[in-house]
């Protein structure tokens, strides 16, 4: 059988060893006699695995101290609703959210349930790209209660790598398609959030980085499940968490520290997308038009200068053991989500195609 890469944006592809220790594991977990979904959370072995787990996203990211992790449900959409109505009463001001994308479009959505945002709109087009504008341009309000923005935008394949730089504001950061892949200077930011389905594992959890101060913030309208700090105060174990999917980012975090941390799969990233671009570029058949500055390393786009092409693509990839690179329906084209688990392999074999399709097709 040919080997199968996996280019979905998520759920997404699984390292390889962490897929055979889930085999491994199933019926008979830590030598119990019994599979991990079958235990209570508040069963020691599982216990002693959440805090292996915190530990480790500790060491990873460097999480300050005074930053509480949190597991929540409801995925990244949940948040989107969590952090206006945990963040915002009666007196707030308005918090600022930065539109550059699908994504950061939703949550601002989502807010104006609870709010009314100030949209503040980064993107632009320069030269025919499709570019973002320097944070130091961005024109925020005088008093936001928070700043939200998402720093990869996985649908439109857009990244901001410059680090927000507002001193003494609440910078709120959608993380779900970036965090774990390179490096995050934490205490810039009052919240930071990822669904897990993509760098961190399956779905099922959703990874909440939140400085301590803020937790007192929260007001009792606030639905149980939602609240931080009730969340907190029970160690995200208010309800009956998502253990299975808890046990998966166990394994994929232990994973990540057996290739080298954080440092190490920035590098690797770099150039599994730095490869693809470099394809792309140079070929008469593709392209991508986004500025360099503000192209994602997490999820590379690109479209068909023949666009009646797109559907043999698609087809003859997938029967090249290259699956779902179509890009998401509502932007069209091709996406190829290359998050850490993606090795570089995977890149070669889908350049080797890009290239073979393109001599007999383009
Ligand atoms: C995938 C994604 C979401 C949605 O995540 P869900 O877990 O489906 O709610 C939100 N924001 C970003 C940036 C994403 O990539």
């Amino acid at each position: 059988m040919k080997k199968i890469y996996n280019f979905s944006a998520g759920p997404s592809m699984l390292p390889f060893s962490v897929l055979n220790q889930i085999k491994k594991d199933l019926y008979n977990w830590k030598g119990l006699g019994i599979s991990v979904m079958e235990i209570s959370h508040r069963n020691e072995h599982f216990l002693q695995l959440v805090q292996e787990i915190e530990q480790d996203l500790r060491n990873l990211l460097k999480i300050p101290s005074n930053y509480k992790i949190l597991f929540c449900q409801g995925g990244a959409r949940g948040q989107f609703s969590a952090v206006p109505i945990n963040l915002l009463d009666k007196f707030s001001n308005n918090p600022d959210y930065i539109e550059s994308g699908y994504w950061s479009q939703a949550a601002r959505i989502e807010a104006e349930k609870y709010c009314v945002p100030n949209i503040i709109n980064i993107k632009k087009e320069h030269n025919g790209k499709k570019t973002i504008l320097s944070p130091y341009n961005w024109k925020i309000s005088k008093k936001p209660a928070y700043i939200h923005y998402c720093p990869n935008e996985t649908i439109d394949g857009i990244a901001i790598y410059e680090e927000p730089i507002f001193d003494n504001k609440i910078i709120v950061g959608d993380f779900s398609s970036t965090i774990l892949s390179s490096f995050i200077n934490i205490k810039k930011y009052g919240i930071i959030y990822a669904s897990t389905q993509k760098n961190i594992g399956i779905s099922g959890i959703t990874l909440v980085i939140i400085r301590d101060d803020l937790l007192k913030k929260s007001n009792n309208v606030v639905p149980s499940i939602l609240d931080y700090k009730i969340l907190s105060y029970h160690n995200s174990m208010f309800n009956t968490p998502s253990t299975f999917s808890w046990y998966v980012s166990g394994l994929i975090l232990k994973w990540l520290k057996d290739m080298g941390g954080i440092k190490k799969i920035e590098l690797i990233n770099k150039l599994k997308s730095d490869l693809l671009y470099k394809t792309i570029d140079s070929s008469n058949l593709y392209f991508n038009d986004i500025n360099h500055l503000n192209r994602s390393n997490m999820n590379v786009t690109f479209r068909l200068l023949k666009e009646n092409l797109t559907n043999l693509f698609e087809k003859e990839s997938y029967n090249n053991g290259l699956h779902a690179l179509r890009g998401h329906r509502i932007v069209g084209g091709f996406r190829a989500s290359i998050y850490n688990a993606m090795p570089i392999e995977g890149i070669k074999e889908l350049i080797k195609f890009m290239v073979y399709f393109e001599s007999r097709y383009g």
